[in-house]
Protein backbone atom coordinates (compact mmCIF):
# COMPACT_ATOMS: atom_id res chain seq x y z
CA UNK A 1 0.00 0.00 0.00
CA UNK A 2 1.24 3.04 -0.50
CA UNK A 3 2.09 5.40 2.22
CA UNK A 4 0.51 8.60 2.64
CA UNK A 5 1.68 12.09 3.97
CA UNK A 6 0.07 15.89 4.69
CA UNK A 7 1.01 18.65 2.50
CA UNK A 8 -0.21 22.01 2.05
CA UNK A 9 -0.55 22.68 -1.60
CA UNK A 10 -0.80 25.81 -4.18
CA UNK A 11 -3.26 25.42 -6.88
CA UNK A 12 -4.53 28.70 -7.75
CA UNK A 13 -2.11 32.25 -7.16
CA UNK A 14 -3.95 34.24 -4.47
CA UNK A 15 -6.15 31.34 -3.31
CA UNK A 16 -5.73 29.57 -0.04
CA UNK A 17 -3.29 26.87 0.19
CA UNK A 18 -5.28 23.33 0.22
CA UNK A 19 -4.46 20.59 3.07
CA UNK A 20 -4.04 17.22 0.64
CA UNK A 21 -3.07 13.55 1.46
CA UNK A 22 -0.61 12.41 -1.07
CA UNK A 23 1.50 9.77 -1.85
CA UNK A 24 5.04 9.71 -0.40
CA UNK A 25 7.35 10.60 -3.48
CA UNK A 26 9.82 7.88 -3.98
CA UNK A 27 13.49 8.98 -4.71
CA UNK A 28 15.21 8.58 -7.70
CA UNK A 29 18.51 8.08 -8.75
CA UNK A 30 20.72 10.36 -7.07
CA UNK A 31 17.88 11.84 -4.98
CA UNK A 32 16.98 11.64 -1.40
CA UNK A 33 13.69 11.15 0.65
CA UNK A 34 13.72 13.35 4.11
CA UNK A 35 10.95 12.87 6.73
CA UNK A 36 10.30 16.90 7.67
CA UNK A 37 10.56 17.90 11.30
CA UNK A 38 9.87 21.57 11.00
CA UNK A 39 9.77 24.36 8.44
CA UNK A 40 9.80 27.55 8.41
CA UNK A 41 7.38 29.93 6.69
CA UNK A 42 8.96 32.79 4.73
CA UNK A 43 7.58 36.15 2.50
CA UNK A 44 8.92 34.23 -0.33
CA UNK A 45 6.58 31.28 0.47
CA UNK A 46 3.57 34.06 0.44
CA UNK A 47 4.91 35.79 -3.04
CA UNK A 48 5.20 32.46 -4.20
CA UNK A 49 1.59 31.52 -3.54
CA UNK A 50 0.56 34.84 -4.30
CA UNK A 51 2.32 34.68 -7.97
CA UNK A 52 3.87 37.82 -7.50
CA UNK A 53 6.93 37.59 -9.99
CA UNK A 54 7.94 37.47 -13.27
CA UNK A 55 8.83 33.75 -13.38
CA UNK A 56 5.93 31.89 -11.92
CA UNK A 57 6.06 27.93 -10.69
CA UNK A 58 3.90 25.43 -11.91
CA UNK A 59 0.57 24.59 -10.41
CA UNK A 60 -0.24 22.89 -8.50
CA UNK A 61 2.75 22.89 -5.71
CA UNK A 62 4.53 22.76 -2.29
CA UNK A 63 5.65 25.74 -1.58
CA UNK A 64 8.75 25.77 1.71
CA UNK A 65 12.22 25.93 1.48
CA UNK A 66 13.54 26.35 5.00
CA UNK A 67 12.53 22.46 5.66
CA UNK A 68 14.46 20.27 8.17
CA UNK A 69 14.13 16.51 8.68
CA UNK A 70 15.79 13.25 8.79
CA UNK A 71 16.94 11.40 5.37
CA UNK A 72 15.12 8.47 5.25
CA UNK A 73 15.78 7.15 2.37
CA UNK A 74 18.24 6.88 -0.61
CA UNK A 75 17.90 7.03 -4.06
CA UNK A 76 20.67 4.41 -6.07
CA UNK A 77 23.88 6.63 -6.29
CA UNK A 78 23.68 8.55 -3.35
CA UNK A 79 26.72 9.31 -1.04
CA UNK A 80 26.93 12.88 -0.25
CA UNK A 81 24.48 11.87 3.03
CA UNK A 82 23.31 9.05 5.13
CA UNK A 83 20.38 7.30 5.97
CA UNK A 84 19.84 9.22 9.84
CA UNK A 85 21.09 12.40 9.04
CA UNK A 86 19.56 15.63 9.58
CA UNK A 87 19.65 18.08 6.22
CA UNK A 88 18.26 20.93 5.30
CA UNK A 89 15.75 21.40 1.79
CA UNK A 90 17.10 25.06 0.90
CA UNK A 91 15.71 27.62 -1.84
CA UNK A 92 18.59 26.73 -3.84
CA UNK A 93 17.44 23.01 -4.59
CA UNK A 94 20.29 22.34 -6.78
CA UNK A 95 22.44 23.67 -9.92
CA UNK A 96 24.53 22.06 -12.43
CA UNK A 97 27.68 22.61 -11.11
CA UNK A 98 29.27 23.21 -14.53
CA UNK A 99 28.19 26.76 -15.47
CA UNK A 100 30.50 30.06 -15.11
CA UNK A 101 28.45 30.58 -12.31
CA UNK A 102 28.74 27.59 -10.46
CA UNK A 103 32.53 26.84 -11.39
CA UNK A 104 33.06 30.65 -9.73
CA UNK A 105 30.69 29.70 -6.69
CA UNK A 106 27.58 31.99 -7.54
CA UNK A 107 25.43 29.03 -8.05
CA UNK A 108 22.77 30.72 -6.60
CA UNK A 109 22.44 32.27 -10.29
CA UNK A 110 23.15 29.14 -12.57
CA UNK A 111 20.37 28.94 -15.34
CA UNK A 112 19.83 25.73 -14.73
CA UNK A 113 18.50 26.29 -10.76
CA UNK A 114 15.64 24.83 -9.19
CA UNK A 115 14.37 26.25 -6.07
CA UNK A 116 13.06 24.56 -3.14
CA UNK A 117 8.71 25.53 -2.79
CA UNK A 118 9.02 27.04 -6.09
CA UNK A 119 10.12 24.88 -8.90
CA UNK A 120 10.83 21.89 -6.65
CA UNK A 121 7.77 20.92 -4.29
CA UNK A 122 9.20 22.45 -0.56
CA UNK A 123 9.24 21.66 3.21
CA UNK A 124 5.09 22.43 3.74
CA UNK A 125 5.03 18.79 3.22
CA UNK A 126 5.44 15.39 5.79
CA UNK A 127 8.23 14.31 3.33
CA UNK A 128 10.39 15.84 0.87
CA UNK A 129 12.47 14.78 -2.13
CA UNK A 130 15.81 16.79 -2.01
CA UNK A 131 19.25 16.83 -3.80
CA UNK A 132 22.18 15.58 -1.27
CA UNK A 133 24.54 17.59 -3.29
CA UNK A 134 22.44 21.00 -2.49
CA UNK A 135 21.14 20.26 0.86
CA UNK A 136 22.25 21.73 4.40
CA UNK A 137 23.92 19.53 6.55
CA UNK A 138 22.20 21.18 10.54
CA UNK A 139 25.13 20.43 12.46
CA UNK A 140 24.32 18.51 15.94
CA UNK A 141 23.62 20.69 18.94
CA UNK A 142 20.89 22.53 16.66
CA UNK A 143 17.53 21.62 16.99
CA UNK A 144 15.11 21.65 13.71
CA UNK A 145 13.28 24.27 14.39
CA UNK A 146 15.85 26.46 15.40
CA UNK A 147 17.68 25.54 12.64
CA UNK A 148 15.07 26.08 10.03
CA UNK A 149 14.58 30.13 9.68
CA UNK A 150 18.91 30.05 9.49
CA UNK A 151 18.69 28.09 6.13
CA UNK A 152 16.47 30.70 4.50
CA UNK A 153 16.03 33.89 6.65
CA UNK A 154 19.70 33.68 7.97
CA UNK A 155 21.47 32.38 4.70
CA UNK A 156 19.83 35.44 3.14
CA UNK A 157 20.65 37.95 5.51
CA UNK A 158 24.56 37.09 6.35
CA UNK A 159 25.21 36.59 3.11
CA UNK A 160 23.50 40.16 2.12
CA UNK A 161 25.72 42.01 5.40
CA UNK A 162 28.80 40.21 3.33
CA UNK A 163 27.68 41.70 0.19
CA UNK A 164 27.74 45.35 1.84
CA UNK A 165 31.42 44.82 1.92
CA UNK A 166 31.21 46.80 5.56
CA UNK A 167 33.96 46.65 8.23
CA UNK A 168 34.14 46.14 11.73
CA UNK A 169 33.56 49.51 13.00
CA UNK A 170 31.10 50.38 10.49
CA UNK A 171 27.67 51.46 10.30
CA UNK A 172 25.45 49.28 8.48
CA UNK A 173 21.35 49.69 7.96
CA UNK A 174 18.89 46.93 7.94
CA UNK A 175 16.12 47.93 6.68
CA UNK A 176 13.05 45.47 7.36
CA UNK A 177 12.89 43.49 10.79
CA UNK A 178 10.84 40.62 10.47
CA UNK A 179 12.13 37.01 9.78
CA UNK A 180 15.43 38.08 7.87
CA UNK A 181 15.83 41.07 9.55
CA UNK A 182 15.77 39.93 13.36
CA UNK A 183 18.57 37.11 12.40
CA UNK A 184 20.33 39.93 10.50
CA UNK A 185 20.79 42.24 13.53
CA UNK A 186 22.42 39.22 15.44
CA UNK A 187 24.88 38.17 12.46
CA UNK A 188 25.80 42.17 11.81
CA UNK A 189 26.55 42.71 15.38
CA UNK A 190 28.06 39.13 15.90
CA UNK A 191 30.56 40.74 12.59
CA UNK A 192 31.70 43.23 14.54
CA UNK A 193 29.43 46.15 12.98
CA UNK A 194 27.06 49.05 14.12
CA UNK A 195 23.54 48.26 13.69
CA UNK A 196 21.04 51.22 12.50
CA UNK A 197 17.33 49.09 12.35
CA UNK A 198 14.59 50.69 10.27
CA UNK A 199 11.09 49.20 10.26
CA UNK A 200 7.46 50.60 10.31
CA UNK A 201 6.81 48.92 13.57
CA UNK A 202 7.55 49.95 16.81
CA UNK A 203 7.51 46.89 18.33
CA UNK A 204 9.97 44.76 15.38
CA UNK A 205 12.19 47.94 16.32
CA UNK A 206 11.86 47.26 19.85
CA UNK A 207 13.20 43.69 19.50
CA UNK A 208 16.08 44.77 17.39
CA UNK A 209 16.98 46.84 20.49
CA UNK A 210 16.68 43.82 23.17
CA UNK A 211 19.08 41.74 19.62
CA UNK A 212 21.66 44.84 19.81
CA UNK A 213 20.81 47.20 17.23
CA UNK A 214 22.73 50.50 18.26
CA UNK A 215 19.83 52.73 16.77
CA UNK A 216 16.42 52.52 15.53
CA UNK A 217 14.64 54.62 13.16
CA UNK A 218 10.73 54.27 12.50
CA UNK A 219 9.91 55.30 8.37
CA UNK A 220 6.59 55.47 9.14
CA UNK A 221 7.49 58.96 11.18
CA UNK A 222 9.11 61.64 10.52
CA UNK A 223 12.10 61.55 7.69
CA UNK A 224 13.44 58.28 8.18
CA UNK A 225 16.81 59.05 5.13
CA UNK A 226 17.68 62.28 7.33
CA UNK A 227 16.85 60.33 10.90
CA UNK A 228 19.33 57.37 9.61
CA UNK A 229 21.90 60.44 8.27
CA UNK A 230 22.18 61.75 11.25
CA UNK A 231 22.52 59.04 13.54
CA UNK A 232 25.27 57.45 11.05
CA UNK A 233 26.96 61.06 10.66
CA UNK A 234 26.64 60.33 6.82
CA UNK A 235 24.72 57.32 5.74
CA UNK A 236 25.78 53.81 6.37
CA UNK A 237 28.50 52.03 4.62
CA UNK A 238 26.11 49.26 4.33
CA UNK A 239 22.15 48.85 3.79
CA UNK A 240 20.49 45.70 3.59
CA UNK A 241 16.91 46.22 2.39
CA UNK A 242 14.73 43.04 3.60
CA UNK A 243 11.28 44.88 3.62
CA UNK A 244 8.66 43.39 1.32
CA UNK A 245 7.60 47.05 0.88
CA UNK A 246 8.50 49.28 -2.69
CA UNK A 247 8.98 52.84 -0.52
CA UNK A 248 11.85 50.89 1.16
CA UNK A 249 14.32 50.68 -1.21
CA UNK A 250 14.45 54.52 -2.45
CA UNK A 251 15.07 55.39 1.08
CA UNK A 252 17.51 52.55 1.56
CA UNK A 253 19.25 53.95 -1.43
CA UNK A 254 19.19 57.42 0.42
CA UNK A 255 20.76 56.38 3.54
CA UNK A 256 23.86 55.00 1.89
CA UNK A 257 26.96 56.56 2.90
CA UNK A 258 29.27 57.87 -0.33
CA UNK A 259 30.65 55.12 -1.53
CA UNK A 260 28.76 52.81 0.37
CA UNK A 261 26.56 49.63 -1.11
CA UNK A 262 23.36 49.40 -0.51
CA UNK A 263 21.87 45.75 -1.26
CA UNK A 264 18.44 44.63 -2.17
CA UNK A 265 17.32 41.08 -0.98
CA UNK A 266 13.41 42.25 -0.59
CA UNK A 267 11.49 41.18 -3.36
CA UNK A 268 7.80 42.93 -3.57
CA UNK A 269 6.30 43.01 -7.23
CA UNK A 270 7.54 46.26 -8.94
CA UNK A 271 10.01 48.63 -9.20
CA UNK A 272 11.37 51.57 -7.43
CA UNK A 273 12.49 54.81 -8.39
CA UNK A 274 16.25 55.45 -8.45
CA UNK A 275 17.68 58.75 -7.77
CA UNK A 276 20.27 58.99 -9.98
CA UNK A 277 22.01 61.94 -9.41
CA UNK A 278 22.41 60.81 -5.62
CA UNK A 279 23.18 57.67 -6.98
CA UNK A 280 25.96 59.24 -9.36
CA UNK A 281 27.41 61.88 -7.31
CA UNK A 282 27.89 59.88 -4.16
CA UNK A 283 29.52 57.07 -6.15
CA UNK A 284 27.00 54.39 -4.13
CA UNK A 285 26.95 50.66 -5.48
CA UNK A 286 23.18 49.28 -5.52
CA UNK A 287 23.44 45.27 -6.24
CA UNK A 288 20.96 42.42 -5.77
CA UNK A 289 21.83 39.92 -3.51
CA UNK A 290 20.20 36.04 -3.62
CA UNK A 291 20.00 34.12 -0.62
CA UNK A 292 23.61 32.19 -0.50
CA UNK A 293 26.50 29.37 -1.54
CA UNK A 294 26.60 25.91 0.26
CA UNK A 295 29.59 27.53 1.98
CA UNK A 296 27.92 30.80 2.92
CA UNK A 297 25.14 27.93 4.38
CA UNK A 298 27.62 25.93 6.40
CA UNK A 299 29.08 29.75 7.67
CA UNK A 300 25.74 31.17 9.16
CA UNK A 301 25.19 27.61 10.36
CA UNK A 302 28.06 27.89 12.52
CA UNK A 303 27.26 31.45 13.89
CA UNK A 304 24.42 29.69 15.42
CA UNK A 305 26.33 26.87 16.95
CA UNK A 306 28.44 29.29 18.48
CA UNK A 307 25.87 30.95 20.30
CA UNK A 308 25.93 34.80 18.43
CA UNK A 309 22.51 33.86 16.65
CA UNK A 310 19.86 32.62 17.44
CA UNK A 311 15.93 32.50 15.65
CA UNK A 312 12.78 33.27 17.59
CA UNK A 313 10.64 31.31 16.42
CA UNK A 314 6.66 30.48 16.95
CA UNK A 315 5.60 27.05 16.69
CA UNK A 316 2.53 26.17 14.87
CA UNK A 317 1.29 22.92 13.15
CA UNK A 318 0.68 23.05 9.19
CA UNK A 319 -2.88 22.75 9.41
CA UNK A 320 -2.89 26.85 10.04
CA UNK A 321 -0.85 27.75 7.37
CA UNK A 322 -3.71 30.24 5.34
CA UNK A 323 -3.71 31.91 9.08
CA UNK A 324 0.05 32.27 8.76
CA UNK A 325 -0.09 34.02 5.55
CA UNK A 326 -2.86 36.44 6.51
CA UNK A 327 -0.57 37.45 9.50
CA UNK A 328 2.54 37.36 7.37
CA UNK A 329 0.54 39.50 4.64
CA UNK A 330 -0.01 42.27 7.23
CA UNK A 331 3.58 42.51 9.07
CA UNK A 332 1.93 40.39 12.10
CA UNK A 333 4.32 37.72 12.92
CA UNK A 334 6.75 39.00 15.57
CA UNK A 335 9.82 37.43 13.58
CA UNK A 336 9.58 33.84 12.44
CA UNK A 337 6.57 31.26 12.44
CA UNK A 338 8.08 27.25 11.91
CA UNK A 339 5.53 24.79 11.54
CA UNK A 340 6.24 21.84 13.65
CA UNK A 341 5.71 18.29 12.15
CA UNK A 342 7.36 16.60 15.20
CA UNK A 343 4.16 15.95 17.52
CA UNK A 344 2.45 14.41 14.27
P1 LIG B 1 8.71 39.39 7.00
O1 LIG B 1 7.31 39.63 6.60
O2 LIG B 1 9.02 38.40 8.08
O3 LIG B 1 9.42 40.76 7.44
C1 LIG B 1 9.27 41.95 6.73
C2 LIG B 1 9.53 43.12 7.68
O4 LIG B 1 9.56 44.33 6.91
C3 LIG B 1 8.45 43.31 8.75
O5 LIG B 1 9.06 43.48 10.02
C4 LIG B 1 7.74 44.59 8.31
O6 LIG B 1 7.21 45.32 9.42
C5 LIG B 1 8.87 45.35 7.64
N1 LIG B 1 8.44 46.41 6.72
C6 LIG B 1 7.35 46.46 5.93
N2 LIG B 1 7.33 47.62 5.24
C7 LIG B 1 8.44 48.31 5.57
C8 LIG B 1 8.99 49.56 5.20
N3 LIG B 1 8.37 50.35 4.31
N4 LIG B 1 10.17 49.94 5.75
C9 LIG B 1 10.81 49.16 6.64
N5 LIG B 1 10.33 47.95 7.06
C10 LIG B 1 9.16 47.54 6.52
O7 LIG B 1 9.46 38.96 5.64
P2 LIG B 1 10.83 38.09 5.44
O8 LIG B 1 10.48 36.64 5.47
O9 LIG B 1 11.88 38.65 6.30
O10 LIG B 1 11.13 38.43 3.88
C11 LIG B 1 11.38 39.77 3.49
C12 LIG B 1 11.52 39.90 1.98
O11 LIG B 1 12.75 39.28 1.57
C13 LIG B 1 10.42 39.23 1.15
O12 LIG B 1 10.11 40.08 0.03
C14 LIG B 1 11.07 37.94 0.69
O13 LIG B 1 10.53 37.43 -0.51
C15 LIG B 1 12.49 38.41 0.47
N6 LIG B 1 13.51 37.34 0.48
C16 LIG B 1 14.52 37.45 -0.42
C17 LIG B 1 15.53 36.51 -0.43
C18 LIG B 1 16.67 36.66 -1.37
O14 LIG B 1 17.42 35.69 -1.57
N7 LIG B 1 16.90 37.82 -1.98
C19 LIG B 1 15.50 35.44 0.48
C20 LIG B 1 14.46 35.38 1.40
C21 LIG B 1 13.46 36.35 1.41
ZN1 LIG C 1 12.98 32.40 2.10
ZN1 LIG D 1 25.36 26.10 -13.10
Amino acid sequence: MTQKMQAAVVEQFGKPLVIKELPVPEPGLGQILVKTEACGVCHTDLHAAEGDWPLKPGLPFTPGHEGIGIVTKLGSGVTAVKLGDRVGVPWLYSACGHCEYCLAAHETVCPDAQFGGYTKNGGFAEYIIADPNYVAHIPAGLSAQEAAPLICAGITSYKGIKETNAKPGNWVVISGIGGLGHLGVQYAKAMGLHLCAVDIDDKKLAHATRLGADAVVNAKHGDAVAQVVKVTNGGAHGVLITAPSLPAFKQGVGMTRKFGTCVLVGLPPGEFPTPLFDVVANCITIRGSFVGTRLDMAEALAFAVDGKVKADIELQPLSAINDIFARLKHGEVPSRVVLDFSQA
